[in-house]
């Protein structure tokens, strides 16, 4: 039995997109999940917040464990409890 992803920032509906928060691309980037591009961060979302994204608005989303909450021009508004660009830099150039 196939489970559906639920959409990682409202928890509610179903997933269908890949945002790709932090690049490859320069803006923000979706593909269908399944298409996605390895070794880029993935934050799975549904339609409705795919559109709101597109929209400019920020979202929460956790990456590795940590709260995050970006927008569509990947700018990270605030991580609470962010401990420094090494990390970051680690997780995002990761895997
Ligand atoms: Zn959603």
């Amino acid at each position: 039995m196939r489970t559906i992803p639920k959409c990682e920032t409202c928890h509610a509906q179903e997933a269908i997109w890949a945002w790709h928060p932090f690049g490859p691309g320069e803006d923000h980037c979706f593909t269908t999940l399944g298409s996605h591009y390895r070794g880029w961060i993935v934050i799975k979302v549904c339609d409705e917040c795919k559109n709101q994204i597109e929209d400019g608005l920020p979202m929460n989303f956790v990456v590795h464990g940590k709260q995050m909450i970006g927008n569509r021009s990947s700018d990270i508004l605030e991580i609470p409890d962010y401990v420094g660009d090494s990390l970051l830099f680690w997780e995002m150039g990761g895997k």
